[in-house]
């Protein structure tokens, strides 16, 4: 799933770090040429920092300046890593089919109910891919569609007829649910040793304090795209955009729990460029196409984008800027390909565990 060797990686890196010196550097006299400016008699710094723009459209454009120090040439074969999640995901849905074969010789047949309410059509894709990667992984599946107009209450009653039927080691209630349904009182309801989406608050506070049971798939997914990466995170400067409970509340933790210091960013931060461009781990989780522009990203990141958004054009694509951004990052997921596989594939392992307890 990477495709590069070590060795070859550790030469980009060291060559990513000479060129970033070089850019730092670049960046500073232009620093300091802008202060001169400033200080002239008369002249508005805005209007000066536009002019310039205007002259050199651009000049603050960090792959211009990679073109200008190294060439088009060397930033051509610098590109990113590209994180295969459908390969890494697919290596994964291998181990846990030998896992499901000893655990069935011991009389155990690993079984995920899965709960779909109304007839979303996103949410029904979702469970289709769900469920074959299931089979893949000889793990079996109960389904259960219910109607739009299902109360929160008989949503309650399936819900506790599944945390009770032994056969079951897994519930997987599939969100949205419809307007109508109290969401939080169902996931609320469904036994967290059955709750392999990691979304109930006892899974949660669980990983809060370090002592996970079911880590949401998701955050889970980027984690192991990140050791596949081959970064060490301690001490390394990760930045979450989002904060949502699925994403990036679970991801701040185990980011953290991995030694690296962490921030998260949300729609109410202030200059995330700047927090961008320090960031040595990037993971997007915004839901806004191409939000984070290539430019921002630091020579040399490991960038994980969660985004799905469709455009109108049909074509899906991240929250980051993929092209610019590969251009710059060591290691990028794409998108479609990347987190979305890993998050099935990481659903199935929570089962799997479940089923081995
Ligand atoms: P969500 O609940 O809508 O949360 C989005 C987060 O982005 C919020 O915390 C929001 O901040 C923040 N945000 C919005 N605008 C922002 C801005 N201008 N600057 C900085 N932050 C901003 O979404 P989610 O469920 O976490 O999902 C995020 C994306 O990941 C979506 O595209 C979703 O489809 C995708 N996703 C993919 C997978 C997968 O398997 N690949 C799984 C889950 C989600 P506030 O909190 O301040 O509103």
């Amino acid at each position: 799933m990477v495709q590069r060797s070590l060795r070859e990686q550790r030469q980009v890196g060291r060559e990513r770090g000479r060129i970033e010196q070089q850019r730092l550097e670049l960046d500073l006299d232009q620093h300091q040429q802008r202060l001169e400016l400033d200080q002239q008699p008369g002249l508005d710094p805005e209007h000066a920092e536009h002019s310039d723009h205007a002259e050199h459209p651009d000049a603050e454009h960090p792959d211009a300046l990679g073109q200008d120090l190294v060439g088009q040439d060397l930033i051509g074969r610098m590109s990113a890593t590209i994180l295969d999640g459908k390969a890494l995901a697919n290596q994964l849905v291998g181990q846990l089919r030998e896992r499901v074969g000893e655990l069935q010789t011991k009389g155990v047949e690993p079984c995920l109910a899965v709960v779909l309410v109304g007839d979303d059509p996103a949410s029904q894709v979702y469970v289709r891919g769900k469920e074959k990667r299931a089979a893949e992984a000889g793990i079996a599946t109960r389904d259960h569609r219910l109607p739009a107009e299902t109360s929160t209450r008989d949503l309650l009653e399936l819900v506790d007829r599944l945390n009770r039927d032994p056969a079951v080691h897994g519930i997987l209630v599939q969100l949205p649910l419809p307007a109508g349904i109290d969401e939080q009182r169902i996931l609320q309801a469904v036994d967290p040793r059955k709750d392999v989406d990691g979304f109930h608050p006892d899974n949660l506070g669980l990983l809060m304090l370090g002592r996970p049971r079911f880590v949401a798939c998701t955050p889970q997914g980027c984690m192991r795209l990140i050791a596949a990466a081959g970064v060490d995170l301690t001490g390394k400067d990760a930045l979450i955009v989002g904060r949502s409970n699925i994403v990036g509340k679970p991801m701040g933790q185990l980011l953290l729990q991995a030694n690296a210091t962490v921030t998260t960013a949300h729609s109410k931060t202030r200059d995330l460029e700047a927090l961008v461009r320090r960031a040595e781990v990037v993971i997007a989780a915004i839901g806004r196409p191409e939000f984070i522009r290539g430019e921002w990203i630091r020579a040399g990141a490991c960038v994980i984008d969660v985004g799905i958004n469709r455009l109108a054009s049909g074509k899906l694509v991240g929250d980051v800027e993929f092209e610019p951004a590969k251009a710059r990052a060591g290691s990028i997921t794409p998108v479609p390909g990347g987190v979305g596989p890993m998050t099935i594939a990481c659903l199935l392992a929570n089962v799997v565990d479940a089923a081995s307890r």
